[in-house]
C-alpha cells in the first residue's frame, strides 16, 4: 500500500517533535490525524497542511482519558484505515532527586508517558491489525535506557515505556503489526524543557546553554519518517539519536 491509501495519528501534534512529524509525514503522502490536548494548535497545523495541498485533519485528545481515547478510536472508521499510530505525547516534570520528588510529578509523568501509550495502543490495535500493515511507533528517550542524577520519574516513566515497546513486540509476532521504538537525546523543542523547568524560561533556557545545535524537532521527526518508511517487513526496533555534542545523558559537550 503506498502512503498516499494511509493514515497516520500523531499524539502531542501540537508542538515540537509531535508537529514537526506530523508536517512530514504529511508531506510524504499520509493523511494525517494530529491530536493533543490543544485543539487551537492542532486545528491550525491542521488547516496549514490542507492549505498545502496535504490531507491533515484535527482532534482534540488528552491521552490520560481512557474514555476520551475510545470515543477518538471509534471516529477513525470514517477512515479507509489506520495504519500508523505515533505516541509522542509526554514530557518531564522537574529535575528533584529521587529523595526530594514530589508524588504527584511523579504520577503526572507516568499518566503521560505510560499510560498514555497503553491507552492509544489498546484502542487503536484493532483498526492497525485490520489494516493489514500496521505500525506502532513509541517516542522513548535515551532517559528510557539510562538513569542520571535529577532525571527520577521521567528516567522511571521512560523506562516503563521502552518495556511497552519491547514486549509489544515480542506479544505481536507474526501479525502485521511493526512495533518501533525511536529514543532521543537532547533536543531543543519548544515546549521539553519549559514544561519539565514549571515555565521557568531562563531555567528552560540553560538546558541548552552552549551545546552547539541540540537535535532539533525536525531531526527526530526525520528518523521518525525514515522508520515509518521503510518496507514493511523491516522493523526499526530501537533507534537512538543524539546531538553530536552529547554522549550520554550526562555527557553533554558545553562551549560556554
Ligand atoms: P513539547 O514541545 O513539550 O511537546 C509535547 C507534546 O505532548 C505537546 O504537543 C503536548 O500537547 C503533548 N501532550 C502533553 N501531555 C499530553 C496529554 N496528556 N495528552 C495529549 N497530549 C499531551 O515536547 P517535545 O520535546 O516535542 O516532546 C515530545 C516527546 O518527545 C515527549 O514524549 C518527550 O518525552 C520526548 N522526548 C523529548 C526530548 C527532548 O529533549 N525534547 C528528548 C527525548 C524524548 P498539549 O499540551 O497540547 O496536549
Amino acid at each position: 500500500m503506498s502512503a498516499a491509501d494511509r493514515t497516520a495519528v500523531v499524539t502531542g501534534a501540537s508542538s515540537g517533535i509531535g508537529a514537526a512529524t506530523a508536517r512530514q509525514l504529511a508531506e510524504a503522502g499520509y493523511r494525517v490525524v494530529l491530536t493533543a490536548r490543544r485543539k487551537d494548535r492542532v486545528e491550525t497545523l491542521a488547516a496549514e497542511l490542507t492549505a498545502a495541498g496535504h490531507r491533515a485533519e484535527a482532534y482534540a485528545l488528552d491521552v490520560t482519558d481512557r474514555a476520551a481515547v475510545d470515543a477518538f478510536a471509534a471516529s477513525l472508521d470514517r477512515y479507509p484505515s489506520v495504519d500508523v499510530l505515533i505516541n509522542n505525547a509526554g514530557g518531564a516534570l522537574g529535575t528533584e532527586p529521587v529523595a526530594e520528588g514530589d508524588p504527584a510529578d511523579w504520577r503526572a509523568m507516568y499518566e503521560v508517558n505510560v499510560l498514555g501509550v497503553l491507552h492509544m495502543t489498546q484502542a487503536l490495535l484493532p483498526a492497525l491489525r485490520a489494516s493489514g500493515d500496521g505500525t506502532v511507533l513509541i517516542l522513548t528517550s535515551t532517559a528510557g535506557h539510562a538513569a542520571y542524577e535529577g532525571g527520577g520519574g521521567y528516567v522511571a516513566a521512560k523506562h516503563a515505556a521502552h518495556t511497552i515497546a519491547a514486549t509489544l513486540r515480542l506479544e505481536l509476532v507474526g501479525e502485521p503489526i511493526r512495533v518501533i521504538e525511536i529514543a532521543p537525546g537532547m533536543v531543543k523543542t519548544e515546549g521539553f524543557a519549559l514544561t519539565r523547568m514549571r515555565g521557568d524560561e531562563s531555567k528552560a533556557e540553560a538546558v541548552y546553554a552552549g551545546v552547539r545545535s541540540p537535535l532539533t524537532a525536525d531531526d527526530v521527526a526525520d528518523t521518525i519518517t525514515w522508520a515509518i518508511t521503510r518496507p514493511s517487513h523491516v522493523n526499526i526496533d530501537l533507534l537512538v539519536v543524539r546531538p553530536r555534542a552529547q554522549a550520554a545523558n550526562h555527557k553533554v559537550h558545553r562551549e560556554s
